[in-house]
């Protein structure tokens, strides 16, 4: 089959032709049909220590079909349209049996690190990864549905608690999760106020729901929420940039009982950067404000999104697609942040 193969930290993908991947027992194989493509997998092949062994295979937001599956499989048929969670997970820990999957007590890392990944014509995953897609969804949607929208379920949901009327900050609205951490906040009933640099990803945030947009380049962001706000700050700050200096200006734009929410992070092995963060423990204490770890999503949250995206509550937004070959031109464009919008490889 043909795939992109990793050869070694940082370095570019390669096109080459590979055995198909090996089935185990409890594993399905999938002919793969689409895969996303979003920061996470580019940080990760540029972070030491994540991938496992080389050659490797990356890419984790994949959608197709099943070709073959293992002789304990269950639950998955041959045919059946899927996607899948990006964790490798050991299923019966506290935390497993609870749906907070993502923190796994014997981790055994993440799809296109530790096992070889969607960016290939098939990808052999654990039963327990795949997701079935519903009839209406599409296997480019429901691959970008698997992460760049099921975050924004969790994080809106689950840790922002967004409700109707909230005003909601959104710190990098304008990219992949972005412009759907938009469109979820909106529907759980928030205000949306989005933040992000350039006309480009301002005009798709607002396209898609925003209801105020700020640039963050001015520099006043904590200001232009307060001023937004009669002065009260926002109920929410989903951050997605996750550097020293958005997640303080998150902080600062926070109304009393305000939740921060740390969605990603932009790691100093890739960045140079340090992107720890100060709270003054007083400020913080005071206006009685949350910080909260949204770390990716459970499998049932995954099949949620796809219902919603199925039930036209919520679109997927996929800006440009390319073909398996051309992956590295699609990393490239998001080591830029020159993309908009989610975009994804479409394997035929
Ligand atoms: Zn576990």
């Amino acid at each position: 089959m043909k795939a992109m193969v990793l050869h070694g930290l940082g370095q570019p993908l390669k096109l080459a032709e590979v055995p198909l991947p090996k089935v185990g027992p409890n594993d399905v194989l999938v002919r793969v049909r689409a895969c996303g493509v979003g920061l996470t997998v580019v940080i990760l092949v540029a972070t030491p220590g994540r991938i496992t062994s080389y050659p490797r295979i990356p890419g984790h937001e994949i959608a197709g079909e099943v070709s073959a599956v293992g002789s304990e499989v269950k639950n998955v048929k041959i045919g059946q349209r899927v996607t899948n969670h990006f964790y490798l997970t050991c299923g019966n820990c506290i935390h497993c049996r609870s749906g907070r999957e993502t923190l796994c007590l014997a981790p055994r890392g993440n799809v296109g690190a530790a096992c070889d990944g969607g960016y290939a014509e098939y990808i052999a995953l654990p039963e327990r990864n795949v997701i079935p897609i519903p009839g209406g969804v599409s296997d480019v949607e429901a691959a970008v549905a698997s992460d760049a929208i099921a975050t924004p379920y969790h994080a809106c949901h689950e840790e922002a608690r967004v409700g109707p009327g909230d005003s909601v900050l959104i710190i990098g609205a304008g990219g992949g999760v972005g412009v759907h951490m938009v469109q979820m906040a909106r529907l759980c009933g928030g205000r949306v106020l989005a933040a992000d640099i350039g006309a480009d990803k301002l005009a798709l945030a607002k396209h898609w729901g925003a209801d105020e947009v700020i640039d963050a380049r001015r520099g006043d962001l904590a200001k232009q929420v307060m001023a937004l706000t009669d002065g009260r700050g926002a109920n929410a700050c989903i951050d997605i940039v996750g550097n020293k200096q958005s997640l303080e200006t998150g902080l600062q734009s926070l109304a009393l009982l305000g939740r921060l929410v740390i969605i990603g992070a932009k790691p100093k092995a890739v960045y140079k950067d340090d992107p720890s963060f100060s709270i003054d423990p007083g400020y913080f204490l005071h206006r009685g404000l949350e910080l909260h770890a949204s770390r990716y999503v459970n499998a049932a949250e995954i099949a949620q999104t796809l219902e919603l995206v199925r039930r036209k509550r919520i679109t997927p937004v996929i800006t440009q697609t390319f073909a398996l070959e051309e992956v590295e031109a699609a990393h490239e464009l998001i080591r830029q942040n020159k993309t908009t919008g989610r975009i994804a490889l479409v394997i035929n």
